[in-house]
């Protein structure tokens, strides 16, 4: 496994800085879950809806696998 670079490790860092972990109760079978920035899933296999997250969801067009992209030659 190839060893991640400073810069990656540094991306990782500022990425996880920015989350958020909060908790609430299962939907489901009423344990308290944890998640992140609102959003849940259960060991009993229920999630929380989405919209019921803290703050948007990324576009679809943000993902660099968007097949609207422009194909690089
Ligand atoms: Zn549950």
């Amino acid at each position: 496994m190839p060893v991640p670079s400073a810069e990656t490790a540094a991306a990782a860092a500022a990425f996880l800085d920015g989350q958020k972990i909060t908790a609430s109760q299962c939907g489901g079978c009423g344990k308290e879950i944890y998640g992140i920035k609102g959003r849940y899933s259960c060991a009993c296999g229920w999630t929380n809806p989405w919209w019921e997250g803290h703050g948007d969801l990324p576009a679809a067009e943000t993902d660099p696998d968007w097949p609207g992209h422009v194909a690089q030659p």
